[in-house]
């Protein structure tokens, strides 16, 4: 990736790029929707990454004063951008709304791009629940680094980028997709405490067991209003259980308020609450090595997706039921639909020997269930953002 970064910045800029940034795309392999309620959550970075390969601007280039133009694999585009702070969002979000996001708030912190030209090139899936999006917003953070000479505060950094997607990619989300793109290391998952921002760093390290992310290769279209929707119940619930958020609540006391709640406050909540118990005891079960624990955790996160949360799809219901049809005895720990929802990814955790067999099974069987390829691919915990060289020619 590092090296075809350069290759395609040679040949559209004719010059060596002076920084190469990446960060990762991530998989959350339990906590869905807590961490807008203060709750846990547990992902970690994918082998899959967003690298920046950039250079000061030249007359050549053809840019105005603070701006930036940047080349995306994804479309095999070119966006221009500015470097200035104080650039309002707009109401539509391209591509470049990320970026210009970002660089914005970076300047206004401090950490000023001067003006450059740069090529990206990511294989995390775009829109696919993997947060290209957190990856895109980190790796452009971490050139602000790059090129100011100075280093972030790692929690500012992870706040930076979410305020980034709030404001100029206008979605509310949690904080969990900033933090492990930033901060994730290898052979660690990460429990988060969406409260306090405090990660733990929890060793996944056992070979024997691999994650297995299926793309099912299906967004079904939204109105839009399904993720504010979701987050208002939560919050409703919350206030008419008296407590700060979800978070603080327990099943007792959701029980005990039953009367006072919609049904659909109701089941959202209880989404929350029990979601946030099986994040905590996943990771404790992680750190024990007790995959048959981990998995049943997934299966039941999935089921709380499902029917309380209602966020899934009979595509994702399909993998799912593929992956328990299969067991323990055919390889598979547990699994779980992964992401925002209604499309996106699954999740997995198999047995490493049983990889090969795992991926042809659930291409076929998929395919012939719903008549859809789905891109299947392995990964063991990686690496967060990083700084991959910065020359000083
Ligand atoms: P996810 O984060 O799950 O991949 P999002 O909808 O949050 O999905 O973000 C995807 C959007 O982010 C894309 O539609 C695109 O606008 C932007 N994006 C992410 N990565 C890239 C990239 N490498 N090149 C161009 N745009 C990107
Ligand atoms: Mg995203």
């Amino acid at each position: 990736m590092k090296a075809q970064a350069i290759s395609q910045f040679v040949k559209l800029y004719g010059r060596e790029p002076k920084w190469i940034v990446s960060a990762p795309g991530r998989v959350n392999i339990i906590g869905e929707h807590t961490d807008y309620n203060d709750g846990f959550v547990f992902p970690m970075a994918i082998e899959r990454r967003t690298v920046i390969a950039a250079a000061p601007a030249e007359p050549s280039d053809g840019l105005g004063e603070n701006e930036a133009k940047i080349w995306t694999s994804a479309g095999e585009q070119t966006g221009v951008v500015s470097v200035a702070p104080g650039v309002a969002p707009t109401a539509d979000v391209p591509w470049t709304a990320y970026i210009q996001g970002t660089l914005t708030l970076c300047a206004e912190a401090g950490f000023p791009a001067q003006p450059f030209v740069a090529v990206m090139i990511s294989d995390v899936p775009l829109g696919g629940g993997l947060s290209s999006s957190a990856a895109l917003e980190v790796s452009v953070a971490t050139l602000c680094e790059a090129i100011s000479g100075k280093t972030m505060d790692p929690v500012k950094k992870c706040l930076l980028c979410q305020k980034a997607e709030h404001e100029f990619a206008h979605m509310p989300c949690g904080i969990m997709d900033q933090f492990i793109s930033n901060l994730g290391q290898p052979d660690h998952a990460m429990l988060l405490d969406c409260r306090s921002c405090v990660p733990e760093m929890v060793p996944l390290t056992d070979p024997a067991v691999s994650i297995l992310i299926i793309n099912s290769n299906v967004k079904h279209a939204l109105t839009g209003s399904e993720y504010p929707e979701r987050r208002a119940a939560c919050e409703q619930a919350a206030q008419i259980l008296g407590v700060k958020a979800l978070r603080d609540a327990t099943m007792d006391m959701l029980n005990a308020a039953k009367d006072k709640l919609t049904e659909t406050q109701y089941i959202r909540a209880r989404h929350v609450i029990t979601e946030d118990d099986r994040t905590v005891e996943a990771a404790a079960a992680c750190k024990a090595n007790d995959w048959v624990k981990m998995g049943e955790l997934m299966y039941q996160s999935h089921a709380s997706m499902r029917d309380d949360f209602q966020i899934t799809c009979s595509e994702l219901d399909t993998l799912v039921d593929l992956a328990a049809a299969k067991g323990v005895d055919g390889g598979v720990y547990g699994a779980r639909m992964t992401g925002g929802g209604f499309g996106g990814c699954a999740v997995a955790l198999v047995k490493t020997d049983a990889v090969e067999d795992l991926m042809a099974y659930f291409a076929k069987e998929y395919e012939a269930k719903t008549g859809i390829k789905p891109f299947i691919f392995v990964s063991r915990p990686g690496n967060g953002s990083a700084i991959e060289s910065c020359s000083n020619g």
